[in-house]
């Protein structure tokens, strides 16, 4: 299988997953809504919500598969950090309505009207996510997808999610009205947490924060033969999409043949060792014979 094929298989399986993930928000949403508890709509939310990621996920390939061209030199992939800050706003502003309501139904209690319908839109809506979480761990694994695994364990979370809001449901039923803010109380923190996740990583991605420390890629770069030292060192970027430049100091009577060929085996090898290096720039200096030279 190709990349190209790849490619297409994850998408295709992204777009399945964005649907039942909304499939399932737009039950919750309009039947948590229709019995007035305020957990289950919170939940609905929350569902709306991982449908957005994959929404990100999807936009990521899309953008990814874009070919490097004349204004975007360093690629497309930056779009997808981008989409990632207006989904983490989006998130926030869920978060922030989910607790007004929440907060609110204590000053103001409203006693929601739980019914067996209820239970059968949970209980269907959560068989649906451990469907996707069975199905998006064995896909991820075989197409070696982190976007696709690591989405399966996020789903693995909202398992428990679900379930405690059948338990509120429950507890309703019993006569406990009140579990059902806080219960919504708690799945909007829930989202705020995954708001700030998103946000803190993207942040970390646009404002070019080193991507690997320097004391690692120092320790490389030493062990290769002909280097004989190494200074400002560089990293920043994404995860899958890393660059790197650097300077070295090789002995002054190398030629520029084999100053060639080692910033090739620098390249190489700092590709070998670290996953998600694109790009390395290496810079070369004589080493010159008196001490205390200034280098530049
Ligand atoms: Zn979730
Ligand atoms: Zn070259
Ligand atoms: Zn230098």
């Amino acid at each position: 299988m190709d990349s190209r094929d790849r490619f297409q298989q994850i998408r295709r399986i992204l777009i399945y997953i964005l649907i039942l993930n909304w499939g399932v928000a737009a039950a919750k949403l309009i039947y948590g809504w229709m019995i007035r508890s305020a957990s289950m709509k919170a939940d609905g939310f929350h569902s709306f919500s991982d449908g957005s990621s994959n929404l990100i996920g999807l936009i990521g390939i899309w953008v990814a598969s874009r070919p490097i061209d004349k204004n975007h030199p360093y690629g497309h992939k930056k779009y997808e950090t981008l989409t990632s800050v207006a989904i983490s706003a989006l998130l926030f502003f869920v978060c922030f309505n989910v607790l007004r309501e929440g907060i609110a139904r204590f000053i103001d209690p409203v006693i929601p009207e739980v019914n067996l319908n209820a239970f059968l839109v949970m209980i269907v809506t959560m068989a649906v996510n451990i469907f996707v979480m069975v199905y998006e761990n064995k896909k991820g694994k075989e197409l070696k997808s982190d976007i696709l695994v690591s989405d399966a364990l996020h789903t693995r979370a909202d398992i428990l999610t679900s379930a405690s809001v059948i338990i509120t449901l429950m507890a309703i039923k019993f006569g406990y009205p009140m579990v059902d803010p806080i219960a919504s109380l708690f799945i909007a923190l829930f989202i705020g947490y995954a708001a700030v996740q998103i946000l803190r990583e993207s942040s970390r991605v646009l404002s070019d924060a080193a991507a690997i420390p320097i004391q690692e890629i120092e320790r490389v770069v030493l062990a290769i033969k002909g280097v004989k030292e190494c200074h400002r060192i560089r990293s920043r970027g994404r995860a899958d999409d890393i660059h790197i430049d650097l300077h070295i100091l090789v002995d002054r009577e190398m030629d520029v043949h084999r100053a060639h060929h080692l910033s090739y085996a620098i390249e190489n090898k700092i590709k070998r060792d670290f996953r998600g290096v694109t790009d390395v720039v290496v810079h070369m200096e004589p080493m010159e014979m008196e001490k205390n030279k200034k280098r530049f």
